[in-house]
C-alpha cells in the first residue's frame, strides 16, 4: 500500500485548495471526490471573482487539471465509505466502495454538506428554479416575482428581509404553518402576501417549476423562489474518529482547521453544517492546507 502525507475527501473548492497547495509545498496527497457537490444541480456558479458565471463542472474541472501539473498529487474519483487508524494516533486508513484501501499520516475532511428540504419534491426544481443562497442566484432573479418556501418564522422573515432587496414582489408559502402576529405585521407593513395551506404537489418539467398546487385547491402560477433549507454533514468520519463536535453539529477546531484529534483536519461547509460558498470553501482549504505543511514541517525537521 502505498503511503501518502495527507489524504484529502472531498475535491469541491475547499478539498481542491488544500491539494493545490499542498501538491506545490511538495507533499504526497491522495484527493477523492464522488461527485456529490452539493452546487452540481445548478447551471451557473456566481460571485468567485475571475470565474463568475462558470458551471459548476467546469470549476471542478479547471481544479483537477491544475492539479496534474504536480505528479505528487494523485485524484482518485471514488467514494470513501469508511476511515479508520491503524493504532491510537496512528496512520489513517482510508477504504474506497470499490475495496481498495490507502494510508495516510494526516487526514483533511472536505465532503461538504447536503440539503434537507421541507418538501421533498423541491429537490426536482432546486438549482434550476428554486435556490437557497441570493448571494449566489438573486441577481439573476432580481425584479421576479419570488415565491419563499420556508416553514420557521425565524427562516421566513430572514429570508423575506434579505431577499426583498433583488425583489419586492414576494409570496411566503408556509406548507401548514402559522406566523406570529407580529411576523404577519411584518410582512403586512412591505405588503408581503403570506399562504399558511399545505403544500401539495409542485408541478413543472425537468428541474423547472410551472406551479405550486396548495391543499385548499389554490393554484400558485410562480415559477421561480428561494427555499429554506436544513443541512447535515453526510457521513460520520469525523465522529469515528472522535473529534469533538458541539451541540450545534460544528466539527471543533483551532482557527486552522486542526481538530481536537491528532492529524485530523476539516475544511469547508463539513467545519460546520451552515452553507457559505466556493470562496469560502476555497480560502478555508488553504489555510487547513498551511496547517497541514506547518505540522509535517514542525513535526520532520
Ligand atoms: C444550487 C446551489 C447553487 C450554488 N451557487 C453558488 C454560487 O453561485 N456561488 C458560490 O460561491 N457558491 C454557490 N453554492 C455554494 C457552494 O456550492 C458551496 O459553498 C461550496 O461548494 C462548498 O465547498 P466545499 O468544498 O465545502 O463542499 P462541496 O463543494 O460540496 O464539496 C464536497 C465534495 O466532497 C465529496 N465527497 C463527499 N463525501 C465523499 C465521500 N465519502 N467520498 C468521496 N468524496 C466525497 C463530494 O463529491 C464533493 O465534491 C451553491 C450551492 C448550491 C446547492
Amino acid at each position: 500500500m502505498s503511503m501518502y502525507d495527507c489524504i484529502i475527501i472531498g475535491g469541491g473548492p475547499a478539498g481542491l485548495g488544500a491539494s493545490l497547495t499542498l501538491g506545490r509545498a511538495r507533499r504526497k496527497i491522495a484527493l477523492f471526490d464522488d461527485g456529490t457537490n452539493r452546487n452540481r444541480v445548478t447551471h451557473e456558479s456566481h460571485g468567485f471573482i475571475t470565474r463568475d458565471g462558470i458551471k459548476p463542472h467546469e470549476f471542478k474541472g479547471i481544479g483537477l487539471s491544475e492539479l496534474k501539473n504536480y505528479p505528487n498529487v494523485s485524484y482518485f474519483n471514488k467514494t470513501i465509505i469508511e476511515v479508520r487508524r491503524e493504532k491510537e494516533e496512528g496512520n489513517f486508513i482510508v477504504k474506497t466502495r470499490d475495496n481498495n484501501e490507502y494510508v495516510s499520516e494526516k487526514l483533511l475532511l472536505a465532503t461538504g454538506i447536503q440539503e434537507v428540504f421541507p418538501i421533498e419534491s423541491i429537490r426536482k426544481f432546486y438549482g434550476k428554479s428554486l435556490f437557497s443562497c441570493p448571494y449566489c442566484d438573486g441577481w439573476e432573479l432580481r425584479d421576479k416575482p419570488l415565491l419563499i418556501l420556508a416553514e420557521k418564522e425565524e427562516h421566513i422573515l430572514h429570508m423575506v428581509k434579505l431577499i426583498y432587496n433583488w425583489s419586492n414582489d414576494l409570496l411566503v408559502l408556509t406548507n401548514g404553518n402559522d406566523l406570529s402576529q407580529e411576523g404577519m405585521r411584518e410582512l403586512a407593513k412591505h405588503n408581503i402576501e403570506i399562504k399558511n395551506d399545505r403544500i401539495e404537489e409542485l408541478v413543472g418539467e425537468e428541474g423547472y417549476l410551472k406551479e405550486v398546487r396548495l391543499a385548499s385547491g389554490e393554484i400558485i402560477n410562480r415559477t421561480l423562489g428561494f427555499v429554506a433549507p436544513t443541512y447535515y454533514r453526510p457521513n460520520y468520519f469525523a465522529e469515528k474518529l472522535g473529534c469533538e463536535i458541539d451541540e450545534k453539529g460544528r466539527v471543533m477546531t483551532d482557527p486552522r482547521c486542526r481538530t481536537t484529534q491528532k492529524n485530523v483536519y476539516v475544511a469547508g461547509e463539513s467545519r460546520k453544517p451552515i452553507p457559505s460558498s466556493l470562496m469560502i470553501a476555497a480560502a478555508d482549504g488553504n489555510k487547513a492546507a498551511v496547517s497541514i505543511n506547518t505540522d509535517l514541517t514542525e513535526e520532520r525537521f
